[in-house]
């Protein structure tokens, strides 16, 4: 059995601990208190027959910029980084996310770029060509998700689980 570490980084609000509650319990909690210590999810995904067990690293309550430690970086296969397609600055500070995690990382880092909560389209402020054009430049998958209503959710990991897979 294959064992593959994730980590969620991403500004604070931007829905990070949603994100691995509606894909390691298929629920969405308006209102949930995530905020002591590290949280950890865990869920069983199958990629090509062979069983993969996700083990999946959330940063509570330590999103403050470049606070995040090495140890938390250390030995993870895979990254998502997520913003909030409402909040236009949490888009802004992806560029730094990813300096910081290539700079902790000690792995071949697979980053998948998310853009959150695309159920609040009407308060838009990040266009879906601008989340594409900044993975394309620097070599990020790239989808848009919803931990609300589940829309990419289980794609977002599958799909960095896939490529991680291949290499
Ligand atoms: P974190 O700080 O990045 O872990 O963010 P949380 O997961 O705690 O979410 C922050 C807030 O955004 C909470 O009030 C969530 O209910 C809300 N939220 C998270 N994901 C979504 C989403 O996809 N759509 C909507 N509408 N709200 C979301
Ligand atoms: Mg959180």
């Amino acid at each position: 059995q294959y064992l593959y570490k994730f980590i969620i980084i991403g500004d604070s609000g931007v829905g990070k601990s949603c994100i691995l509650l509606q894909f390691t319990d298929h629920r969405f909690q308006e209102v949930y208190d995530f905020t002591i210590g590290v949280e950890f999810g865990s869920r069983m995904i199958k990629i090509k027959n062979q069983q993969i067990r996700l083990q999946i690293w959330d940063t509570a309550g330590q999103e403050t910029f470049r606070s995040i430690t090495r140890s938390y970086y250390r030995g993870a296969a895979g990254a998502l980084l997520v913003y909030d397609i409402s909040r236009r600055e949490t888009f802004d500070h992806a560029r730094n996310w990813l300096e910081d995690a290539h700079k902790h990382s000690t792995t071949n880092l697979q980053v998948m770029l998310i853009g959150n909560k695309s159920d609040l389209e009407k308060n838009r402020k990040v266009s879906k060509k601008e989340g594409e054009e900044f993975a394309k430049e620097h070599n990020l998958l790239f989808l848009e998700t919803s931990a609300k209503t589940a829309q990419n959710i289980e794609e977002a990991f599958l799909e960095t689980a896939r490529v991680i897979y291949d290499k």
